[in-house]
């Protein structure tokens, strides 16, 4: 796809890990601008536009909860990729409160990275949608094309919204969807924080009950207390 070069700005005080991203977004078309510390993070991210930030956590002097904070206030559809420590839920946690939109465990793979690049890039509206194939959700079969699921002799209608919704939890299966990734995706409001919540819970709790999916840890669509959802796979 031609398209010029969307901007990325790398916020990382580790030496290795910030050539190694910036190495990586420019081999993959993107155009990094690279700083070492939480205010430099914010001094760019208020002076240029910016197509998405790579935000470490752990930085010297602001850290990177703080950085996302202010970010969020300043530029409130700037998409957001945390840097966290494998296994540290708490630090994910955190950070979908301060505002990100999703996050990569380090260390990471190049294809994860991308992935999660890309995917924010697309929920932001800067990068095109692709079309999405038939795809499993539990013991459902979703066929996007005709708007249904259908399981054994069971088929039901389902709008595209709630579509979305069944797509973005596939996509993001085993992982935590925050409510403002929701209402970013699946609205497509270019303002989350200006729409309530509530609507994603009550949504999620229709879908639920039409396709018999429970609310709680182990069954597909568990609610993950202050952060948003996660959907089990199956
Ligand atoms: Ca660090």
């Amino acid at each position: 796809m031609a398209r010029d070069k969307l901007e990325i700005l790398v916020v990382e005080d580790e030496e290795a890990i910030r050539r190694g991203l910036c190495d990586v977004l420019v081999y993959h078309g993107y155009a990094p601008t690279a700083v070492e510390d939480g205010e430099s993070g914010l001094r760019q991210g208020r002076s240029a536009q910016y197509a998405l930030v790579l935000l470490d956590i752990m930085l010297p002097g602001i850290n990177g909860f703080d950085v996302c904070r202010e970010l969020r206030e300043i530029r409130p559809t700037l998409p957001v990729l945390m840097l966290t420590a494998r296994g540290s839920e708490d630090d994910i946690l955190a950070g979908f409160r301060a505002g990100a939109d999703d996050y990569v465990t380090k260390p990471f793979s190049i294809a994860e990275l991308m992935a999660r690049i890309e995917a924010l890039l697309r929920r932001s509206g800067q990068l095109q949608r692709e079309n999405i194939d038939p795809f499993p959700f539990g013991d459902w079969s979703i066929l996007p094309g005709e708007l249904r699921a259908t399981r054994d002799d069971a088929c039901v209608d389902l709008t595209p919204r709630e579509l979305s919704i069944l797509g973005l939890f596939f996509k993001e299966a085993g992982r935590i969807v925050s409510r403002r990734t929701l209402l970013a995706e699946v609205w497509g409001s270019p303002d989350p924080d200006a729409l309530e919540t509530r609507s994603v819970d009550m949504q999620i709790a229709k879908l639920r009950k039409k396709l018999g999916v429970g609310a709680r840890r182990g069954t597909w669509i568990e609610t993950v207390r202050g952060a948003g959802y996660r959907y089990s796979g199956h």
